[in-house]
């Protein structure tokens, strides 16, 4: 599961636990982005910090791991190139890659799309304000086995982003129950949002 974790918060880890119970995944991997190439303009937390938040996050959970192929590598992270990191790992694995409804419909924007869909399948998690049912819309985009290989997933609905977490620190407000305890106390002492609040 790719994302900024910007911070990580509890949409993310319900979203991937519920990957992992319907698809019975032997693990998943949180990798948080390095450079998000379109996320220009938004406030992005240090990178070592979103790593250590994501792995504050995961920790008590036995089948959750955490890698820093993404940022670690130079330059913008695409999920292409991760995805072909982890199939040339191990191809004997089957790679799914599990993002929510709107992150899938940017797909067919990223960078090669079709070295994508040679890598993994798509898990693409239901997310309050977004329908799963405008993966149908991606026809024209994609051809059928691409398609087939996107696997939508209803999951318990959390209406939380890591933009709106961001903006109650803004203004400070709380962010308890929206995030795990480890990743508020960790943000509190570390003043990750700080610059937020100028
Ligand atoms: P931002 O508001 O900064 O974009 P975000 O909450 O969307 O943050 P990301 O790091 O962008 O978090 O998301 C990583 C992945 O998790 C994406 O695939 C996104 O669709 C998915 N995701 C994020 N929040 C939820 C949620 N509440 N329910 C389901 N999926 C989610
Ligand atoms: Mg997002």
């Amino acid at each position: 599961m790719g994302g900024t974790f910007n911070p990580i918060h509890y949409g993310h880890l319900v979203a991937a636990e519920a990957a992992r119970d319907a698809f019975n995944l032997d693990q998943v991997i949180f990798i948080p982005s390095g450079q998000p190439p379109h996320k220009a303009g938004l406030f992005v937390a240090d990178p070592e910090h979103r790593y250590l938040m994501t792995f504050l996050a995961i920790v008590s959970n036995q089948h959750f791991e955490i890698s820093r192929v993404e940022i670690d590598r130079a330059g913008p992270s695409y999920t292409s190139e991760t995805l072909e990191y982890f199939y040339r790992m191990d191809p004997s694995v089957l790679w799914y890659f599990i993002t929510g409804a709107d992150a899938i419909l940017d797909i067919v924007t990223w960078h090669q799309p079709d070295s994508i869909f040679r890598h993994a399948e798509f898990i693409a998690a239901s997310r309050p304000g977004y329908s799963l049912s405008k993966i149908e819309a991606l026809k024209s985009h994609l051809g059928a086995d691409q398609l087939a290989r996107i696997h939508p997933l209803e999951v318990p609905a959390l209406a939380i982003s890591s933009s709106q977490i961001r903006e109650r620190l803004q203004q400070r407000l709380s962010i308890k129950y929206l995030v795990p305890e480890a990743v508020e106390h960790y943000i509190a002492k570390n003043r990750v949002y700080e610059a937020l609040k100028a």
